[in-house]
C-alpha cells in the first residue's frame, strides 16, 4: 500500500520527569524531557505519530533544533511525496541532511505508524520474524548516587518486579565498588547487574581496571566503557575482558556498525530508532548485527510511551533480540508519572507489554 503525505506537524512538549532518583550518569543529570511530537497525515486525514527524544548531550539536537530541521529541511522532502514503502523516505532524508538522527527518526517512525494504520495492522505483525512476544523484561537505570541512595533505588525497582538493574558508573567522586557491594548485600545474588559508563573511562587501561574492580559483583554486561568516538578503544577493552561488552554511543549508524563488526568491538548492540536515525535503520541494523553473530537489546534516551512503542515492537518481533536473556531499557513508566499516550503501555512485574493496536498501537494524549 502506497503512502502519500499531505502534512507534517512538529510540536515541542515538556514531559514532567521524576526528580527523586533522576538518572545521573557521566553525561549529566536527566531532569527534563523536552521532546518533539511529530504527526504525519495522509489525504484521508489519518495520522501517524513519532517522538524525537532529544537531548543535546546525546545527539546534538534539542526539541527546538529538531523542530527547525523538520520544518525547514525534512518536511519539504516528505510532504507531497508518494512512497511505496515507509523506508523510502529515510533514504531521501539521509541524502539531504547529515546527522539529526532523532528528528529524522520521529518522521520515519510516524510514517511506519501511518502505513501500518492504513492497512489496519500492527507494525509488529508486518516486520516479525518470529511470533511476537507479548511482554519484555525491562532493565532500569540507577543513577550514579552514593551507596545508600543507590541501594534505596535498587530496592524500589526490585520490589516493583524489575530483575535487571543497570548501574550508571564512572562519575568522579562516587565509589562504584561500594555501591554495587551495598546492593548485592541488600538484595542478594538474584538481581542481574549491568553497568553503563556512558564513555566515562578515558583510556583502555582505566576501563579495564574499572571493570575488573566491579566483576566480583557479577556483571552480566558492560555498556559503553570507552569514549563514543573511539571504537578502537572499545575493541581493545573487548579483547581484554571476559564480561560481554555492549556498544551504545559508539554505534549510531549502519556504517559505525560495520566498522564495529570489522573490529570485533562488542558482543551486544544497543539499538533504537532515535539513535539510529529511524525505525528503518534499526530494523536493518538488528538484522545485520544478528548475521554477524551479535545480539541486540533496546537502549533508551528516556522515551515516553510514545517513543517507547516502536522499541517494544522491535524487541518483541525480531529474533535478534533474545529478550529473556538480555533485558531492554523499557523504563519510561518508572520515570514519568503520566503516560503520554492512549492506551498507556503497561509495565507490570518488571515486564512491558507489546501494544497490539494498528501501527505502533499508541496515540499521543495531547
Ligand atoms: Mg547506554
Amino acid at each position: 500500500m502506497r503512502l502519500r503525505i499531505e502534512k507534517i506537524t512538529a510540536r515541542v512538549v515538556d514531559h514532567p520527569v521524576r526528580q527523586d532518583g533522576a538518572i545521573v550518569s557521566s553525561l549529566g543529570r536527566h531532569t527534563a524531557s523536552h521532546y518533539l511530537v511529530v504527526t504525519v497525515q495522509n489525504a484521508e486525514g489519518e495520522s501517524g505519530y513519532g517522538e524525537a527524544t532529544t537531548a543535546p548531550i546525546w545527539s546534538g539536537e534539542s526539541g527546538e533544533t529538531a523542530k527547525w530541521m523538520i520544518d525547514r529541511f525534512l518536511s519539504p522532502l516528505v510532504v507531497g511525496a508518494t512512497f511505496d514503502h515507509p523506508s523510502d523516505a529515510v533514504v531521501i532524508m539521509d541524502r539531504h541532511l547529515h546527522g539529526n538522527s532523532f528528528g529524522k527518526s520521529a518522521i520515519d517512525v510516524a510514517l511506519w505508524d501511518l502505513w501500518a494504520r492504513q492497512q489496519r495492522q500492527s507494525v509488529s505483525t508486518i516486520i516479525a520474524d518470529r511470533e511476537p512476544v507479548r511482554s519484555i523484561p525491562t532493565r532500569v537505570s540507577i543513577g550514579c548516587y552514593p551507596p545508600e541512595e543507590t541501594t534505596r533505588l535498587a530496592e524500589e525497582f526490585w520490589n516493583a518486579g524489575v530483575r535487571t538493574l543497570k548501574f550508571k558508573t564512572g562519575v568522579p567522586g562516587i565509589d562504584d565498588v561500594a555501591r554495587l557491594r551495598a546492593v548485592r548485600e541488600r538484595l542478594g545474588s538474584e538481581p542481574v547487574f549491568t553497568i553503563d559508563a556512558n564513555g566515562a573511562y578515558t583510556t583502555v587501561d582505566e576501563a579495564v581496571r574499572a571493570i575488573e574492580a566491579l566483576e566480583p559483583f557479577d556483571l552480566s554486561l558492560v555498556e559503553q566503557p570507552t569514549r563514543r568516538d573511539r571504537l578502537d578503544a572499545l575493541a581493545a577493552v573487548h579483547r581484554r575482558t571476559s564480561v560481554p561488552i555492549m556498544a551504545d554511543e559508539a554505534i549510531f549508524t549502519p556504517d559505525e556498525l560495520e566498522m564495529a563488526i570489522e573490529l570485533d568491538a562488542f558482543d551486544v548492540l544497543s539499538i533504537y530508532p532515535g539513535k539510529n536515525g529511524g525505525f528503518t535503520h534499526s530494523l536493518a541494523m538488528a538484522k545485520r548485527a544478528q548475521a554477524a553473530g551479535k545480539r541486540c537489546a533496546i537502549g533508551s534516551n528516556l522515551e515516553t510511551d510514545l517513543g517507547q512503542a516502536p522499541h517494544v515492537c522491535l524487541a518483541a518481533s525480531l529474533s535478534a533480540f533474545p529478550v529473556e536473556e538480555i533485558a531492554c531499557d523499557l523504563m519510561g513508566s518508572l520515570f514519568y508519572a503520566e503516560s503520554a499516550v492512549t492506551p498507556p503501555i503497561k509495565l507490570a512485574e518488571g515486564r512491558v507489554a507489546l501494544p497490539t493496536g494498528p501501527g505502533f498501537g499508541v496515540t499521543p494524549r495531547v
